[in-house]
C-alpha cells in the first residue's frame, strides 16, 4: 500500500516535472489540429483579408505583437527596423532558438474567387492606390508562427531555454531583415543558437514539407541600365546615335554572359525584364532604360555578372561610336544575398519533422533561383546557423489534377495562388513546434 502510494506521488511529480521533458509527437499533432480548429483559421482569414504592403505593416505588426503577448511571451518589442516585432519567451537556461515570420503582402489584385478573398486597396510609395494581396503566403507564415508561440507558451514545463519570435517587415522588397539588423536586433535579444523559418510552397501539396541543405535560394540583384544616344529625325539616322539599336545589341550580348562566360556548373540568371525608349515612329530618341534581375549563388558569380554587364555595355557603346562620356550608366541595387541552409541544422530539423510527418511527406528539394532575405540572419559576424524550409500549400485535389497534366498550378505572387488553409497551417505549426522543441532539448 505504502509502495503504491509512493509510486503514485512519484508519478505525479514526474508528470509535473517530467524527466527528459519534451513534447511528444502525438501531443504536437493533436494540439496543432485543435489550435487550427479553434483559433488559427480565423486568425489566418484576418491576416488574409487585411494585407499591407512592404514597409507599411502597421496594423499587421500590431496584431502580431498582440498575439505574441497573448501566447505568453515575457517581452514584446515593437517597431524594430520599421514595423518589426520581437516576442521573447524565457524559460530558464538552455538553447536560444529564433523563429521568423515575414508580414508583408504584395500589390496584386486577388482573383482566387475565395469567399475570404482580399478586396483591399492600399497606397504604394508613389501614392498610387493598388490592390493588395497576401499572394506569397506570408499570412500562412504569421499564423503558423502564432500557433507555434501559443503551443510552446502553454507547455513551458516541456522545454527549457529561450525562444525569440521575430515578425519581419518588407521581405518582398528585400529590406526588412536588413532594417531589423541595422536597428540593433542582435543587441535587443539573447544571441540565437539557431534561426528557423518556413515559406509556403506553391508546388508541394498541403500537408507536405520540403527542404534543401546548403544553398537553397539565390542572390538577387536588380540592375538599371541607362543607355544614352543622340536623338534626331527617324529619316536621318546618320546624323544620330540611335540608343534603340544600341539597346538591342546590349540585350542580345547580355545573353552570352551565362551561356558563354559563366561555368555551366554555376547557376546564374540574367533577365532583362523591362525595356523602354522612344516616343514616336519617326523620332530617334535620346535614351533607353533597361531593368534587369540577376540571380546567382556564390559571391564570385554575383560579382562576375555585374562586371561583365558593365563591360558589355561599354564595349557595345564604343562599337556604336558613342563617346566615352556617354557610355551607359549601370546602377546596381543592393539585393538579397543567397540563402544558405546550415547543412547540420538542416538534418536536425528534417529529423525533427520526421517525428511528426510520414517520410513520404518530407521532400528533399532542389535549390531555386528565387530570393529570401531570411539569409541575412545567417550572415552576421555571429555566424548563426539558419534553416528555411518549404511548407506545402496546394490543395490536394488541385495538386492531383496538376500531376495528371489537366491544370497548371499558379506560382507564388500569382493573383490565383491560394493555399488550403487547414492542412497547411496544421503542418506549419506541428513541423515548427517539433523543430524548435528538438533544438531546445539539445545539450
Ligand atoms: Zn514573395
Ligand atoms: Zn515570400
Amino acid at each position: 500500500m505504502k509502495m503504491k502510494r509512493f509510486l503514485a506521488v512519484l508519478g505525479a511529480i514526474v508528470l509535473v516535472f517530467p524527466l527528459n521533458a519534451q513534447l511528444k509527437a502525438d501531443y504536437i499533432q493533436a494540439e496543432a489540429a485543435k489550435q487550427v480548429d479553434a483559433y488559427l483559421l480565423d486568425l489566418y482569414k484576418h491576416f488574409h483579408t487585411h494585407p499591407e504592403l512592404s514597409f507599411y505593416e502597421k496594423e499587421t505588426s500590431a496584431r502580431v505583437a498582440e498575439e505574441l503577448e497573448k501566447a505568453g511571451c515575457d517581452e514584446v518589442i515593437t517597431n524594430v527596423g520599421g514595423y518589426g516585432v520581437l516576442g521573447i519567451m524565457r524559460n530558464g537556461n538552455g538553447k536560444t532558438v529564433m523563429v521568423r515570420a515575414d508580414m508583408d503582402a504584395l500589390p496584386v489584385q486577388e482573383a482566387t474567387g475565395l469567399e475570404y478573398a482580399s478586396t483591399v486597396t492600399t497606397q504604394d510609395d508613389q501614392g498610387n492606390t493598388v490592390y493588395t494581396m497576401h499572394a506569397c503566403g506570408h499570412d500562412v507564415h504569421m499564423t503558423s508562427f502564432i500557433g507555434t508561440a501559443r503551443m510552446l507558451g502553454s507547455t513551458r514545463n516541456k522545454w527549457k531555454g529561450t525562444i525569440i519570435f521575430l515578425g519581419q517587415p518588407a521581405e518582398e522588397r528585400g529590406g526588412g531583415a536588413d532594417a531589423m539588423l541595422k536597428d540593433g536586433l542582435l543587441d535587443k535579444i539573447p544571441l540565437p543558437d539557431y534561426a528557423v523559418a518556413l515559406h509556403t510552397s506553391a508546388s508541394l501539396p498541403a500537408g507536405h514539407v520540403g527542404y534543401v541543405g546548403g544553398y537553397a535560394m539565390a542572390n538577387v540583384n536588380s540592375v538599371d541600365i541607362h543607355i544614352k544616344g543622340q536623338g534626331g529625325h527617324g529619316a536621318y539616322p546618320h546624323t544620330t546615335k540611335d540608343p534603340v539599336v544600341l539597346a538591342a545589341k546590349i540585350v542580345l550580348s547580355l545573353q552570352t554572359i551565362v551561356s558563354r562566360e559563366i561555368s555551366p556548373l554555376d547557376p546564374a540568371v540574367v533577365t532583362v525584364g523591362s525595356i523602354h525608349g522612344g516616343t514616336k515612329h519617326n523620332i530617334i530618341g535620346n535614351d533607353v532604360h533597361l531593368q534587369l534581375t540577376l540571380r546567382s549563388y556564390t559571391e564570385e558569380v554575383r560579382v562576375a555578372l555585374i562586371e561583365k554587364i558593365k563591360r558589355i555595355c561599354n564595349g557595345e557603346a564604343m562599337a556604336s561610336g558613342i563617346p566615352e562620356e556617354m557610355w551607359p550608366e549601370v546602377t546596381v541595387f543592393e539585393g538579397t544575398p543567397s540563402l544558405y541552409n546550415d547543412p547540420v541544422l538542416s538534418e536536425k530539423a528534417a529529423a525533427a519533422m520526421g517525428k511528426i510527418l510520414d517520410t513520404e511527406k518530407i521532400h528533399v528539394l532542389s535549390p531555386v533561383m528565387g530570393g529570401e532575405d531570411f539569409s541575412r540572419y545567417g550572415m552576421t559576424e555571429e555566424d548563426i546557423p539558419i534553416f528555411l524550409y518549404w511548407l506545402g500549400g496546394v490543395p490536394q485535389e488541385k495538386y492531383d489534377r496538376a500531376q495528371a497534366g489537366e491544370i497548371s498550378l499558379p506560382s507564388l505572387h500569382s493573383a490565383l495562388f491560394y493555399p488550403d488553409p487547414e492542412p497547411t497551417l496544421t503542418t506549419g505549426v506541428e513541423s515548427m513546434v517539433s523543430i524548435v522543441n528538438s533544438l531546445l532539448l539539445e545539450k
